[in-house]
């Protein structure tokens, strides 16, 4: 059977979108037909009719993924596949793979509950592209990563169609603490140290230039002894309690962010990565990417984010004044390093 393919341009150019820096400002992919499947079953036409074909096939989810992809022939758009169902008892959330995370949240929030993963791209991103991109919210101290939340998955030719994922009550309370640091070891140590202990943050960082965030979320007496502890190993270290609302003003303004806009600009090209470290090697790590980045950009920020208690995420991001070689020259020197 053949699947009905659709080559007009505006459909082929929205299903091609990708944050790619380049390909967002300099060269927009554009594959050469779009199928919107409704099902199982006309994903799986689909995919056996491109395999007999000799086609090239990608999933298309929001279009937000940052990393850089290939063009292909055929882009499979998931936006309809948005079924959605969920079991109280069991706690978890069925939903086809094109439905957004924000559509998912606004959904569950109505009943009381939540997937727990907080994105900035969360009216574009979709459940298949987080899964495949293993997203992160900001509060993976509680709710993991996207793929940590898979309970179970529906994948027909590595296309992801439906997925069970676990669903949690929203949180009766949320708390901040928020520290200042004189020193960025100490702000490190202050994160591994309460995640050596039982304190179990739901989100916890240190934004520059060496304030730690930690917030603490579920009902008041669990919340209590956790926020305890790590408030003590901040004071322990040296740390300066700072005003708690600071924490929800940062949350707000994470949010709102508008960094990605200036990709808008024809000479600037801004991105984000991240970079995996054990605590042996997070300062160390950090100072690198420093040394390698500035004076070759226009902005940095480095965050440590996502700690356990192995280590810690390294976020960078920064904008960079330039064509897409300096561009790509700059992502060669990261990217080595990357792997260190
Ligand atoms: C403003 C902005 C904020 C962002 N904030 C965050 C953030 O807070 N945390 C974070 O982790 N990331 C963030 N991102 C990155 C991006 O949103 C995530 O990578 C997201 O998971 C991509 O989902 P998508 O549906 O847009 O995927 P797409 O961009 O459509 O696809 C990304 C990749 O996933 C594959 N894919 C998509 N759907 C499927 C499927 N059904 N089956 C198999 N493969 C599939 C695609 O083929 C492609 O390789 C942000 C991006 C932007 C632009």
């Amino acid at each position: 059977m053949t699947p009905e393919l659709l080559t007009d341009l505006e459909t082929r150019q929205s299903a091609s979108r990708s944050w790619f820096p380049p390909h967002l400002k300099i060269r927009p992919l554009l594959c050469d037909a779009v199928a919107q499947p409704q099902s199982t079953d006309e994903v799986a036409v689909l995919v056996a009719w491109a395999e007999a074909q000799g086609k090239s096939l990608r999933a298309m989810g929001g279009g937000s993924g940052t990393g850089e992809l290939a063009s292909v022939d055929i882009a499979l758009d998931t936006s309809h596949l948005t079924e959605l169902s969920w079991s109280e008892e069991d706690l978890t959330v069925t939903v086809g793979a094109g439905k957004t995370v924000g559509a998912l949240e606004d959904q569950l929030a109505r009943h009381g509950y939540t997937t727990g993963h907080v994105l900035g791209s969360a009216n574009l991103a979709t459940v298949g592209g987080c899964i495949a991109t293993d997203a992160h919210g900001l509060f993976t101290g509680r709710y993991g990563s996207f793929r940590e939340s898979v309970l179970s998955q529906n994948t027909v030719g590595g296309i992801i169609v439906e997925a069970t994922l676990k669903m949690h009550p929203q949180p009766e309370a949320r708390a901040w603490a928020v520290f200042d640091f004189g020193d960025f070891d100490d702000a490190c140590d202050a994160l591994r140290l309460i995640h050596r202990s039982d304190a179990r943050p739901s989100l916890a960082r240190i934004t520059a230039p060496q304030r730690v965030l930690l917030a603490f979320e579920g009902d008041e007496v669990v919340q209590t002894g956790h926020f305890q502890m790590a408030y003590a190993v901040c004071q322990q270290l040296g740390g300066i309690p700072a005003s708690p609302d600071d924490g929800e003003r940062w949350l707000e303004g994470r949010q709102r962010s508008d960094f990605w806009s200036a990709n808008a600009q024809s000479d600037t090209f801004a991105d984000f990565m991240r970079q995996k470290a054990p605590w042996s090697s997070v300062s160390e790590t950090c100072q690198r990417l420093r040394n390698v980045l500035e004076g070759r950009v226009a902005s940095l920020d480095i965050e440590v984010a996502h700690p356990t208690p192995h280590g810690a995420t390294l976020e960078l991001a920064f904008t960079l004044h330039g064509d897409e070689q300096r561009y790509r020259e700059l992502r060669e020197l990261i990217l080595p390093s990357r792997k260190a």
